[in-house]
């Protein structure tokens, strides 16, 4: 049986750019060695979820792992925790968090503390702790934001967010939306006016005062977000996975199905990550998993910025690192492919189909000749993300007889 390699290139699809001669990124590059695995393997477009929607990366790479997110998406605030590099497990309750500023009579005053940007880590630090036996855990993000997550035995997000939203109101007392939010809530107000007494009396808001800048004395949550229990990765394929990327929430989701995180020097997550050490890096963990899932950022970021030339540049040089793939097809099957479309021409994610390409030594070839958006759709595969996997283990003799 072979191993299994999942290539991410972050938002791949594109549209047509006027100033690549109306080609989208990929066509024009210079890609030889994507357009060899396409010509010597099966080539097609693919969906994300399903055709017409426009999806996030979240949601995208939950469904190429072979999870339905139609299931087990529960909204942004797990997958935002994660994206700020926290641990987040099934049964845990996540929530987007603000440090704020309040009076003596627990008014919201400024929702911002100021943007505070200097000692918000600290601060993060000392509100993780226990309550009751549930664990809080803080971690700061830009200026002012952060996230909280919960983790003990029966916690619900069937409650309401202690953050008034706008300035000039109390801060909320937590409610339960139903039964089941009853003790969650009661826990959470408990570690709230615990997290007040800690933050009006730490040293960086004793500087702050000094100063005359607004204390961030009040953690301000909202969005909470059940995180899913999902059947591991390991149980639900038969295959023991890992995952290289340079985004945390990435990361996060390929934890979150118990597959083991491989982190490579130099990966940022950015256009200027470095490409080479990641695949060398791919090819090692290969030898030791059976199944190996790689994101590559940069051609999402690029297409974010508008900037169809970076994207081109970019889709080059990750060509030019993966030379080394062609040593391994004998014993893994390679799939390139994207999460969604970031078409540099809309500066976001779009609902477009994207190329997907599938090749190992001794697979048949389709009438695919060049791995970009117009040829791959004269391949064998229309397919949703959904149908990643499937392929993926029929392909590499892995999958399970259907019937007698
Ligand atoms: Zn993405
Ligand atoms: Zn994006």
């Amino acid at each position: 049986m072979k191993k299994i390699f999942l290539l991410v290139l972050d938002g791949l699809g594109d549209r047509p750019n006027k100033e690549l001669g109306n080609r989208t990124a990929l066509q024009a590059a210079y890609r030889p060695n994507l357009n060899r695995l396409t010509r010597t393997g099966l080539g097609g477009l693919m969906h994300p979820i399903t055709p017409g929607y426009r999806t996030g990366s979240d949601t995208s790479h939950l469904s190429l792992l072979g999870y339905d997110p139609e299931k087990f998406y529960t909204g942004r605030g797990p997958f935002e925790a994660m994206g700020l590099g926290m641990k987040v497990l099934g049964g845990d309750v996540a929530f987007r968090a603000n440090f704020g500023t309040t009076d003596d009579s627990g008014i919201v005053v400024d929702r911002r503390a100021g943007r505070i940007t200097e000692g918000t880590k600290d601060l993060a630090e000392a509100l993780s702790f226990s309550v009751d036996g549930v664990e809080f855990f803080v971690k700061a993000g830009v200026e002012h934001r952060a996230a909280l997550v919960m983790r003990g035995e029966r916690l619900s997000d069937r409650i309401t967010d202690s953050d008034p939203h706008e300035p000039g109101l109390k801060v909320h007392e937590v409610k339960p939306l139903d039964q089941g939010g009853e003790y969650t809530a009661k826990v959470l107000n408990r570690y709230l006016a615990e997290a007040r007494k800690i933050l009006s009396e730490h040293p960086v808001n004793r500087n702050r005062n000094g100063n005359g800048e607004p204390a961030a004395n009040e953690l301000l949550v909202r969005g909470p977000g059940l995180a899913p229990r999902l059947t591991p990765f390991s149980d639900l394929h038969g295959l023991r996975g890992a995952s290289i990327s340079g985004i945390p929430m990435i990361t996060g989701i390929c934890q979150l199905v118990g597959m083991d995180k491989i982190e490579v020097e130099g990966a940022t997550g950015r256009l200027d990550s470095n490409f080479s050490a990641k695949f060398k890096a791919a090819y090692k963990v290969l030898e030791e998993y059976d199944f190996l899932i790689m994101n590559i950022k940069a051609t999402d970021v690029a297409g974010h910025d508008g900037d169809a030339v970076a994207k081109r540049d970019a889709i080059q040089r990750i060509d030019r690192a993966m030379s080394g793939i062609f040593e391994h097809l004998d014993d893994v099957v390679i799939c390139v492919t994207g999460d969604h479309s970031t078409p540099c021409s809309l500066k976001d994610h779009s609902g477009d189909a994207l190329p997907i390409l599938f090749n190992t030594s001794g697979i048949r070839v389709d009438k695919a000749r060049l791995y970009d958006e117009v040829s791959c759709s004269g391949g064998s595969y229309h397919i949703t993300s959904g149908d990643v996997m499937k392929v993926l283990l029929q392909l590499s003799d892995r999958a399970e007889k259907y019937g007698a």
